[in-house]
């Protein structure tokens, strides 16, 4: 079980999430940072960084105060609450220790790691404090990520196996999501929205009988809830379907928690703290259902077009392309052709000067920023007739810079302009759904 920010934002959320772990038992529960946290620890760290340490000083006491008070809240019980308060006292002061030192990327990530640090502590006390029989586990020691920051899966069942084994006949397992250690044994993330990962990796390493992500909204929504009204909750995904919707921005997952839980054919349930009782939504081997299930959005991609006359009747030549996107590491979401030019679309622009000058030398290169992937996802094997015509006309009077659809039997992507997005969002489900 996976309870998101929002479900750990507050004393009484912690309670209502902890009397949720208590009606299931025999859990291994992975926490998020209280809803902000982490976004004030970055916010401290870009202060640090900037050298404005009064400013920096300022968040900490906040948060310290923020913290000091929700332990206050949820333990009653005096010796529980000045462990709380000491453990507190512990990690401020070890913030603060970072205000005037030298502060890079290794010191951002020890300082974003206090969140769940923080959560899973004061969780940890009041379930001791109700008398559940809970034992709290430190995630950097089980959760690593490799040389490409991708997460060691053999470390991490290997571990997470001897740490269980170690402290055997628990009801309940609680453990940060989020943290991890690199392979040179500092600390780090799996990134923003991370936590999901972390479940997803754990419910593939223990081999559990299902992933519970509980966050604060009932399941996956048709739409994006945040810019579309009347969405509603799709009961049922296949995993590619949950993956595809997570990659192209549905906020509701981490882009890529689908995987591991896909590659050990565990069914994932979204869920929502704050309505337990609703079905939300099921990810699992799903039947094809010849229906569109929902739509979603990716921000900040950059279109980078290539034109020449040497790809006419030519070989090789989009190897070459590729290679110059595979030597700068940067991964291209999108891609369409013609006789004499590709299109390509890339969600990273850190190398994309070095690119374009490298693919000059293959032809004309023109570089559109600020677009927006739409990804149309469902049951969409090209044996499935008409869906491709309503999503075109569904858009008809939106500019569409690329379609591409044909490379997997679950979406449809579209590629257009950042201030299109919202009105492309609301078109779509007008007229899907
Ligand atoms: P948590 O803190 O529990 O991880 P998140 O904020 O990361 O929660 O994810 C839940 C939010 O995702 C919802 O509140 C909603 O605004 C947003 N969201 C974006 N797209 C979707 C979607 N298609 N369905 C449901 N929620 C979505
Ligand atoms: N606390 C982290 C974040 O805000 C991880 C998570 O919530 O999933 O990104
Ligand atoms: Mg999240």
């Amino acid at each position: 079980m996976k309870f998101g920010g929002t479900s750990v934002g507050s004393a009484q959320r912690m309670k209502n999430m902890v009397a949720l772990v208590a009606a299931e038992g025999n859990v291994l529960v992975v926490l998020s940072a209280m809803s902000g946290t982490t976004n004030s620890l970055i916010s401290i760290s870009q202060s640090i960084h900037d050298a404005e340490p009064g400013n920096a000083r300022k968040q900490i006491d906040d948060l310290e105060i923020k913290y000091k008070d929700t332990a206050a809240e949820l333990l009653s019980d005096t010796e529980l609450r000045d462990k709380a308060l000491t453990y507190i006292d512990e990690v401020f002061s070890s913030l603060r220790g970072y205000v005037d030192r030298p502060f890079s990327i290794k010191e951002e990530k020890e300082v974003v790691a206090f969140g769940e640090k923080l959560s899973t502590n004061l969780v940890s006390l009041y379930m001791r404090q109700i008398g559940l029989d809970a034992i709290l586990l430190d995630a950097t020691e089980f959760m690593r990520i490799d040389r490409n920051g991708e997460p060691d899966q053999n470390f991490i069942k290997e571990k997470t196996m001897e740490t269980l084994a170690a402290h055997p006949g628990h009801q309940i397992y609680l453990t940060q999501g989020f943290i991890c250690r690199n392979m040179d044994g500092e600390i780090d993330n799996l990134q923003r929205g991370g936590s999901d990962y972390t479940a997803s990796l754990l419910g593939a390493a223990t081999d559990a009988e299902e992933i519970q992500i509980w966050t604060d909204i009932d399941g996956m929504h048709n739409n994006d809830p945040r810019f579309v009204e009347g969405t509603t909750p799709v009961s049922e995904l296949h995993f590619e379907e949950a993956a595809e919707l997570a990659y192209f921005g549905a906020k509701i997952l981490h882009p890529t928690c689908v995987l591991p839980a896909k590659h050990a054919n565990i069914p994932v349930r979204l869920l929502n703290t704050m309505e337990p009782e609703a079905p939300g939504t099921t990810i699992y081997n799903a039947e094809p259902t010849h229906t569109i299930k929902a739509v979603a959005a990716k921000d900040n991609i950059t279109a980078i077009k290539i034109k020449s006359s040497h790809m006419l009747l030519a070989y090789g030549f989009l190897r070459k392309v590729f290679e110059i996107f595979e030597k700068y590491h940067t991964p291209i979401d999108m891609i369409t052709t013609s006789e004499v030019g590709v299109s390509v679309t890339i969600d990273n622009e850190r190398c994309l000067d070095s690119i374009v000058r490298e693919l000059s030398e293959l032809g004309d290169v023109t570089v559109d920023h600020d677009m927006v992937i739409v990804c149309v996802v469902g049951d969409l094997q090209w044996e499935n007739k008409g869906f491709e015509a309503t999503v075109v006309n569904a858009l008809k009077d939106v500019p569409v810079r690329m379609i591409s659809y044909g490379g997997s039997n679950y979406n449809i992507s579209l590629l257009i302009r950042k201030e299109d997005k919202i009105k492309a969002l609301k078109l779509l489900s007008e007229n899907i759904f």
